[in-house]
This record gives structure tokens, sequence and C-alpha cells, in this order.
């Protein structure tokens, strides 16, 4: 019976307090995009699940473990979208926005759905903040969206990040790199922990990335991608990081840094923080040239990134100051025929774009004064039947230093004026 009265383990329930900070934050990713010229758009919660297979990659722990897929009554196969990339490519696919004037530039506000063990920070339902930047080829793709993310956590004021890069080369290079690799892990089959067991021929490239301790010290000696990549890959990557240099945002390079899906190409990247113990990135992204083909339409560059909202939030909780919107003014009454007045009033006010609140509960007068404290209402008025009797009444500011007669006629006419003094 219980369990009627709790959300499902690993969600997360916003309310009203917190929700500021998330308005707050959402308000400082769309400044920051349009800044940039992105244009948000939004998807479907669900796809066909075969989007995700292909995209994704059949591989990966995200469409073997993690996708929450179901049949729905015609037989069709769906998934909850577990990100965001394979579904806005979907899209700009379907709705022809490829063949319009590239770059494309996109940005998107979404939540995502993912069977984890809930952790600290990680939910089965998470939001993200995402870019996804198309029909560019050149490195000042990956700049432009590393500058943007960057541009994003610094308005936030989000301390002791840093920004860390790497290549995973091309199709081309990486098959050499692939191939060592896995030379060199099978040597240490036995000592490696369960996943990499399963990544070794799953998805190699993902033993790079492996928390566990028993796997630290081979990925210590593992082989280096950065050697193995072609000359265009070395190129493209270094023209990165010239433009990084260039414009004083401070990165490292992190051979490690892989990501955990297929479609990525040359550049990957990740802002990190010290601050959230083992979850520690709170944006990541890379180029990803080859998905678009494989979805079946031309061939078109491109390059994204996602930040990880609810972590982001835990990291600010306690550090934004909010300027709240407060109520500008409480309209009280006394009885009915007052309380009349008072909608009219509130009515008139809010047309003019007040904040305005009103007795909704048949307070007596001091209950609702309490009220008008606790909303912290700049002014405040009761209406009863003397005032209209004549026609007027007293307008207080809560801080009890100002104090003015309105006609109860013009009312919302006179109070703009006296906020506008
Ligand atoms: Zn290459
Ligand atoms: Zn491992």
């Amino acid at each position: 019976m219980k369990t009627i009265y709790s959300a499902p383990r690993g969600t997360n329930d916003i309310l009203p307090e917190d929700y500021k900070i998330w308005q707050y934050i959402i308000d400082i990713a769309i400044e920051n995009s349009e800044k940039f010229g992105f244009f948000r758009m939004q998807t479907p919660t669900f796809e066909n699940i075969e989007l995700f297979k292909r995209s994704v990659g059949d591989g990966t722990d995200i469409v073997q473990k993690e996708m929450f897929s179901f049949k729905d009554s015609k037989g069709r196969h769906l998934a909850l979208r577990p990100e965001g990339t394979a579904a806005i490519v979907r899209a700009t696919i379907q709705h022809g926005l490829l063949n319009s004037s590239l770059p494309l530039k996109i940005f998107y506000i979404m939540n995502f759905f993912r069977n984890e063990r809930p952790q600290t920070g990680r939910y089965k339902e998470f939001y993200q903040f995402g870019v996804e930047l198309f029909g560019a080829y050149s490195a000042i793709a990956e700049f432009e969206i590393i500058s943007l993310a960057y541009s994003f956590l610094n308005e936030l004021n989000v301390k002791d990040t840093n920004l860390n890069i790497n290549s995973i080369g091309c199709q081309d290079c990486r098959k050499n790199y692939v191939y060592s690799l896995t030379k060199y892990f099978e040597k240490y089959k036995e000592k490696i922990c369960e996943n990499c067991k399963n990544r070794l021929y799953n998805n190699p490239l993902r033993l790079l990335d492996c928390k566990e301790k028993q796997c630290e010290e081979f990925k210590l000696n593992a082989p280096n991608i950065l050697n193995y990549v072609c000359a265009d890959c070395k190129t493209h990557f270094n023209t990165l990081c010239n433009f990084l240099n260039l414009n004083n945002i401070p990165y490292s390079v992190n051979p490690y840094i892989v990501r955990g899906l297929d479609y990525y190409t040359k550049t990957v990247f990740e802002f990190v923080t010290n601050n959230l113990g083992a979850q520690n990135a709170i944006c990541g992204g890379g180029r990803y040239d080859d998905l678009i083909q494989k979805l079946g339409a031309p061939s078109t560059p491109a390059v994204g990134f996602g930040v990880g909202l609810n972590r982001l939030i835990l990291l600010l909780k306690n550090k934004i100051k909010i300027n709240y919107k407060i109520p500008h003014i409480y309209v009280g009454a006394t009885d009915e025929e007052a309380l009349y007045k008072a909608s009219v009033i509130a009515t008139n006010l809010r047309a003019r774009n007040i904040i305005t609140q009103t007795d909704l509960m048949s307070r007596s007068v001091k209950s609702q004064m309490k009220y008008a404290n606790r909303i912290k209402a700049m002014f405040s008025c009761i209406i009863g039947k003397n005032e209209l009797t004549k026609n007027s009444v007293n307008v207080k500011s809560m801080s009890g230093e100002e104090n003015f007669n309105i006609s109860i006629q013009n009312f919302a006419e006179e109070f703009e004026r006296i906020l506008k003094n």
C-alpha cells in the first residue's frame, strides 16, 4: 500500500523551492545557447528502439542493460530515450533540416531514462542540457561548443572544473588502436573486472573508462590512442588545441576519455569536477561525423555535448542566491462583497504585470496580514465595508514606512504609478 505514495526508486521530485534553482540554470543555458546562435527543439520521450541500437550501439551498456524498452499494443518495440543525440539526429533527418543552410545549430533541455543503480546525483530519469552542431568539418566546431559549455559553467560559477580532451581517431586509424588495445588487455583477461571482460570484445575502448580499482593498474600502461591516430586526426586535434589556447580556455589532454557511445569520432571531451566524488563528469561530448550517414542520410559532420543538470543542481544548490520574484501586493478583504472588489483589483493589477495575491481562505484580517508577511509582499491593503463606502483604500508598505490612499476605482493605475516612483 505504502509504495503508491512514494516515487519509484531512482526518480526525483522537483519541489517549488528547488525549481527556482532549476529555472535559474535553465535560463542561463538558454541565454548562452542563443548567444552562440543555437535554436531550441524537442523530440518525443520515446522512439523506436532500433534508433538507439543503430546509433548509440548494440554493444554499449546503455543499449544492453540500461534502456527502458517496451512493446505497444501493436507489437512495436519502443524505448524511452536514454540520451539526446540519436533522437535529435533522427528528427533533423526526418524534417529535412540538414538540407537547408548549414551549419545547423540546435540545443535542447530534455529528460532521459536509464535503468542504472541510483547514486548521488544520478537518477533513472535525469535531465540534460545539450547542443548539436551539424555541417562543420573543422575543429572550430568543437571549439564553438566547448566555448559555449565553458561560458555556461562560468556564468553559473561552477568552481573546480577541468576540461579534458582526447581524440579517439576516425574509422581508419581507430582499427589499429583497438587491435593493439585488445591485444594488450587480453594478457590481463583473468585479472580485470567482470564488466571489462565483456568490454574486451564488445566495446574495447571502454576498457580505458573503467572506474574499478582492480583495472586501474592495467589502464596505466595501456597503449595511448594519441600515438595511433592518423595524420588527419592529429592535425584536427592540434587545431582544436590552438583554438583553445588562443581563447584562453584551459584544458588537459587525457587519453582515458573515450565516452561510452559508438558514434564518436576524433574529438571527445569532458568537463569534470572534483566535488561530486566518483561521478565527476558534468558535461561530455564530442564529434560524430559518421552517425548521420549510418542513419540513412547523406554524410554530414556533427559535434555535440550534454550537461547533466541533476548533478549541476547538487553542486550549486546551496551556493546560488536567487532573487525570488516576490509578490508586489497583497489585496485582502473582510467579507464576500469586498472580496468581489478585491478580485477585480487583482485582475487589473495582473493585467499590468504586477504580482498580486488575494485572500483565498476567508481568513481573519489578522491572519491575512500574517500571510502577506509570509509571502514577502511589498505592499498590502484590506478592503472592507468602510473602504467600499469611501471608494478608497489605505495601502501600506510591509516595512511600515510608506502609506498611500488609493481610489478603489482606479486602483491598478494609481498603484502602478506609485511602484514606478
Ligand atoms: Zn584518423
Ligand atoms: Zn574494469
